[in-house]
């Protein structure tokens, strides 16, 4: 046992609910919830900001050493040398950039450095592509979260919505297929399904479904 808990990995694609149930499970541990995805996106919107090729792998690497990223709070609140972008984070353009940033090895490495930094005492829930395969692969319980493609897209374009931008479904579910196929298929860290990882289809769940099994799960680790 860690000083401070289990590390718990969370990994899965894009829009499966990763980050609702996981910060849900941290809450009700105790543990800290980190959202690596907002990590890279922090990074993307910061490359966005200073017009950076998002295929120059040497700046964008030089900017994931350098940026001060922080998450504070449980849902957590993102902040960038100190100024908050939570906001900023959540578009479209930001998760397209992300996705291609991530496929860097030289921007991997900064933000894998700094997530094992964070999660190596315990205590973390933290969700991911590679937070089980590459991150912790001594992750004490692993869980990989999926949804239908058209599920996930759904909840995206609510969010999309609720941050006030109007989307097409269709249009959202390609975009959802096109990162997916990206973040699986790139040669470094490509999200995958590992065989120890307890598998959970969200499609038919509510999120308390979801965490009241993960918890579970845990526990029964906890305990062995
Ligand atoms: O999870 P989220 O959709 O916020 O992540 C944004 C992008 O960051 C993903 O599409 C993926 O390319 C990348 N990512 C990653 N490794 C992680 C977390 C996110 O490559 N551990």
């Amino acid at each position: 046992m860690r000083p401070r808990g289990l590390v718990v990995a969370i990994d899965g694609p894009s829009g499966a609910g990763k980050s609702t149930v996981g910060r849900t499970l941290a809450e009700r541990l105790g543990y800290t919830f980190i959202d690596t995805g907002a990590m890279y996106r922090a990074v993307a919107w910061q490359a966005l900001v200073r017009d950076l090729a998002l295929d120059d792998a040497t700046a964008l690497g030089r900017l994931a050493q350098k940026a001060r990223i922080e998450l504070r709070g449980s849902l957590p609140r993102v902040f960038v040398d100190g100024a908050e972008v939570t906001d900023r984070l959540r578009s479209r353009e930001v998760s397209q950039a992300a996705s291609r940033v991530s496929a860097h090895p030289t921007v991997r490495r900064a933000l894998v450095a700094r997530q094992r930094e964070l999660g190596r005492d315990g205590g973390v829930v933290m969700d991911g592509r590679d937070i089980g395969s590459v991150v912790f692969p001594d992750a004490e319980v692993k869980f990989y979260v999926d949804a239908s493609p058209r599920q996930r897209a759904e909840r995206r374009q609510r969010e999309l919505a609720a941050a006030g931008t109007a989307s097409d479904v269709d249009v959202v579910e390609a975009e959802i297929r096109a990162r997916d196929e990206a973040d699986s298929s790139r040669a470094d860290s490509p999200l995958t399904r590992l065989p120890e990882a307890l598998y959970i289809d969200t499609t038919a769940l509510t999120p308390e479904a979801v965490v009241e099994s993960m918890a579970a799960a845990v526990a029964s680790c906890g305990a062995r």
